[in-house]
């Protein structure tokens, strides 16, 4: 490709909007340009990237005996309404009327439409099991689209669905996705940690996810170096801290804590440890329309996801109650406490160990201590904190670390959620209908392209690796005009370009500085300078991940060297 034919702006500066690497990095080197938020336009090296990213993962899936299918992006909402989603997804998903007033959507996920395919062409367990997948546009109303590619309400997702016969069935195509996945984050060379997960909005009955791990993610993950245990802290757990244990209850007595509502205050106030005292959450839950108050200990955070899960509500639907709701319920913010309110009670595991807790009175300016679950309170007792790192490990004991990362894939095992409801079915020996068991398998496309940046770039741009770069290699000529460097450069080019290596000639009329800067911007992973030598067929060879070497070399040593290496990609 002819430099001065493309379609390519690079920019300067950062443009504002663009607060991480991968985001900044992507305007920067004219791969995307950004339409409104979290709407984007691949240009010409966009998307040869994404070509690439998508052609990897698709040998990857074929390879493991998955076929690919393509479906539209057009939902109707029957669909929806038999898997019972159309109520509970929320205003993520873009719902929109055709002119004779028919509910779609545009599809954030495709279990109804898979299920739906499955179920009105396989009727016999001959054709089980069934992977199929696509890589295909997805749309989802984000609250706040961010960071690029990384959060958009347009993304490309590889999508994947298996249909077996029985759970068994489902655990081995469950585990070669999980292989699967593996192989593919390890072809695009990302440094990454599959976590068990929460189920989410999509169901079913365990999960995996794949993080890239980067300090821009968006996910907590904790884990156990020791035993290997990882885990997204929506999902985690640790073993509970009984530091009680040894303490004997004691009557309740109330203190005054004027104006004290936080934990904080409370606990200098009454020079007491955080973890001495308990956090009463309230929340209105929509989806059951309910309050239900959440307690941990003072030194804990309340994790969402697990309330939400227990009482069967959605992400959309649980908000906290108002200082009036609140009133309603004979409490007072700031001062709420579990003894003698009348909803429901979800105490986490450690708060149903304290002997002697400290709680809110329910009224102004009070709380009372030495509160003890079970005889002065009761609830319904599970884990719902965020677990974090020091806690310790729940399958082995020692203490976890925390690091973040990049949601880049997800695997669910979705058993019946979708087949159930929705008949899908095939006849088993007795000649009974039975449910397939489905596993579903996601691969952010975009997400994962800009967390490559994420993971290599520097100072002066992306470091894409080879089999990912937009292009293998670029020829700068000095000079063009030049006639010995524009005929090595023409030549060398041929040379490449027939051998199949992509390359690119910058045959611009612009100083070489400013070109050497494009091309360290882009990342193309090799430059080959044609500068004054180039009548002794010698030129300078950079390599974009050693930027400061710069050798200089025969024309046939370069060109063996980028041979080699393109021969081997893969
Ligand atoms: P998140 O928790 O980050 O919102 P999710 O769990 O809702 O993601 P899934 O339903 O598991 O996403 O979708 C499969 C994959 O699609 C995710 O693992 C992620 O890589 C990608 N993805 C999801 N939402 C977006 C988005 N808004 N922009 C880009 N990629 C996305
Ligand atoms: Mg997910």
């Amino acid at each position: 490709m002819l430099a001065s034919k493309m379609l390519l702006k690079t920019l300067k500066d950062t443009p504002q909007e663009a607060k991480i690497p991968s985001h900044i990095l992507l305007l920067r080197a004219g791969m995307i340009k950004n339409e409104v938020s979290g709407v984007f336009n691949y240009l010409p090296l966009g998307l040869r990237v994404l070509r690439k990213i998508e052609n990897i993962i698709r040998e990857e899936m074929d390879n493991s005996g998955a076929e690919e299918i393509l479906c539209s992006a057009i939902q109707p909402k029957e669909a929806w309404e038999e898997s019972g989603r159309w109520s509970k997804y929320g205003p993520e998903l873009i719902r929109f009327k055709d002119r004779h007033e028919r509910e779609f959507c545009l599809g954030p996920t495709h279990e109804e439409i898979f299920t739906t395919i499955v179920r009105d062409l396989v009727k016999s367990s001959k054709n089980l099991p069934l992977n199929i997948y696509q890589i295909q546009t997805k749309y989802r109303d984000e609250v706040r689209p961010r960071f690029g590619l990384m959060r958009s309400r347009e993304f490309i997702m590889k999508d994947a669905y298996s249909f077996d016969k029985d759970q068994e069935g489902l655990d081995k195509s469950y585990q070669n996705m999980y292989d699967t996945y593996s192989r593919i984050f390890d072809r695009f060379h990302l440094k990454y940690r599959p976590v068990l997960a929460d189920t989410g909005s999509i169901g079913g009955n365990a999960s995996h996810q794949f993080m890239a791990l980067s300090e821009v993610g968006e996910s907590d993950i904790v884990y156990c170096d020791d035993c290997g245990y990882a885990a997204d802290v929506e999902k985690a757990e640790a073993k509970a801290d009984n530091y009680q244990m040894n303490l004997e209850p004691a009557d309740i007595v109330e203190v005054e804590t004027p104006n004290m509502r936080t934990i904080e205050e409370v606990s200098s106030y009454l020079k007491v440890m955080p973890k001495e005292m308990v956090k009463t959450i309230i929340y209105y839950d929509n989806f059951n329309k309910q309050f239900v108050a959440v307690l941990v200990r003072g030194d804990r955070e309340v994790n969402e996801i697990k309330v939400i899960n227990a009482i069967d509500s959605t992400e959309n639907d649980l908000r906290l109650a108002t200082e009036e709701e609140i009133l309603g319920l004979g409490s007072i913010h700031g001062f709420c406490g579990p003894i003698g309110l009348n909803i429901k009670i979800l105490v986490d595991t450690e708060v149903s160990l304290l002997k002697r807790a400290i709680v809110g009175a329910n009224k102004a300016n009070y709380h009372l201590t030495n509160v003890c679950y079970g005889r002065d309170f009761t609830g319904q007792v599970g884990f719902f904190r965020k677990a974090c790192g020091g806690d310790l490990c729940p399958v082995c004991g020692k203490p976890l670390k925390q690091e973040r990362g990049i949601e880049v894939g997800q695997i669910f095992k979705l058993q019946t959620k979708y087949s159930l409801p929705m008949n899908c079915t095939y006849t088993n020996e007795k000649n009974e209908q039975v449910p397939m068991v489905m596993g579903c398998y996601g691969i952010g496309v975009t997400r994962t392209l800009a967390s490559i940046i994420e993971q290599y770039h520097d100072d002066l741009g992306i470091i894409w690796p080879l089999n990912v770069a937009p292009y293998h290699a670029v020829i700068v000529p000095i000079n063009y005009k030049d006639e010995a460097q524009q005929a090595l450069a023409n030549e060398l080019y041929n040379t490449l370009t027939k051998a199949g290596v992509e390359t690119i000639l910058d045959d611009r009329d612009a100083k070489p500085g400013f070109k050497f800067k494009d091309w360290e911007l882009i990342g193309i992973p090799y430059m080959i300078i044609c500068g004054r030598n180039s009548v002794n067929n010698v030129v300078e060879f950079k390599v974009r991940t050693k930027v400061e070497e710069k050798q200089e070399l025969p024309v046939e040593q370069v060109i063996s060297t980028i041979l080699n290496a393109v021969k081997d990609i893969r």
